[in-house]
């Protein structure tokens, strides 16, 4: 039984990354502080990387083993590599 909070962990990051990587640019124009897009495409870069990190060690498919490819919030998906139907908790 694969967390679903897990996938829905990934998607809320991963959301957050292209939040970041827009704020990067909108923040080098907007101050001359250079510290901010900084920070913020590090925050970007993070996010990326947990992302992967939840994905590789919690959403790995039941059946043959492979990590998701696709992220969900709901329910009902199928593993794209061997078809098996992967079942998320509540
Ligand atoms: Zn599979």
């Amino acid at each position: 039984m694969l967390k679903i909070k897990y996938a829905r962990i990934c998607v809320v990051l991963l959301i957050l990354a292209g939040v970041f990587a827009i704020l990067c640019p909108i923040f080098s124009s907007v101050s001359a502080n250079i510290i901010l897009p900084i920070i913020s495409a590090c925050m970007a870069i993070v996010c990326v990387f947990a992302t992967t990190v939840i994905r590789l060690s919690k959403l790995k498919c039941p059946s043959c083993g492979k990590s998701l490819a696709a992220l969900r919030w709901s329910q009902e998906y199928f593993c794209p590599k061997c078809g098996k139907p992967l079942a998320y908790d509540k």
